[in-house]
């Protein structure tokens, strides 16, 4: 199937209220083009360099959502233009998002990635590490970044009663943060590929992530800008 036929039928299948955000790592500005002219404002970068190296290529209009692990020394190169930082995975890191988008004179959309998944390797923040930074943002700190909601990464199994728990646990806590009566509320759950995205969204998610399912297979061995 053709790249514009896979983003029609994905966008034809999420109801209504349900953001889709076009990851489209490892692909080729011309496929994103061919995307966003299909009318997708949104995508996905998970490395700083690809992102950097796009960004200038394309429409100024699309709101950049980085989703992959973000080391701090590199915040401040996409500091001025992206959209959202899904994968805020530590304080230092809230920190550093919060400095350098005051030094940009802007406020940068964060979500918590918090580790839902069972294996060790998943970045991600604890239940109770992400309740605290929003308790903080809340009384004030972090001005100048704006927490809209939670992120997680299901385990990479086949077992979907296991993803479905995971998914579950997260719209749990999400749903918790909601209701501690703090002056800030959080909107965006962000969960789901593009082999589970329709779980994701059973469970609460109204923010999916779909990569290969849109663009195809991802190919490593070549670098595609
Ligand atoms: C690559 C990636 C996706 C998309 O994965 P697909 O299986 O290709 O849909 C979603 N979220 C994150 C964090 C990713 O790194």
């Amino acid at each position: 199937m053709s790249i514009k036929e896979n983003y029609q039928r994905i966008h034809g299948q999420l109801p209504q209220g349900v953001q889709l955000v076009a990851v489209s790592k490892t692909h080729p500005v011309s496929a994103i083009q061919e995307v966003y002219n299909l009318g997708q404002k949104v995508f996905g970068e998970n490395k700083v360099q690809e992102l950097m190296e796009k960004h200038p290529l394309l429409p100024q209009d699309i709101q950049w959502h980085l989703i992959g692990h973000l080391q701090t020394n590199k915040v401040k190169y996409i500091a001025p233009f992206i959209d959202t930082i899904q994968s805020v995975d530590s304080e230092k890191l809230l920190t550093e998002i919060n400095k350098e988008a005051e030094k940009n004179n802007r406020i940068i959309k964060v979500l918590l990635q918090v580790k839902i998944a069972a294996e060790e390797s998943k970045f991600g923040l604890e239940a109770s590490e992400a309740k605290n930074l929003f308790r903080q943002y809340s009384n004030g700190q972090f001005p100048n970044v704006e927490i809209t909601g939670l992120m997680g990464m299901a385990t990479f199994t086949d077992d979907q009663q296991q993803i479905k728990k995971e998914f579950l646990t997260l719209k749990e806590l999400f749903n918790e943060l909601n209701e501690l009566n703090q002056l800030k509320t959080l909107k965006t759950l962000s969960m789901g590929m593009s082999d589970d995205f329709p779980l994701a969204i059973e469970c609460g998610a109204n923010s999916v992530r779909v990569g290969s399912a849109i663009f195809g297979k991802r190919d490593y061995s070549k670098q595609n800008i």
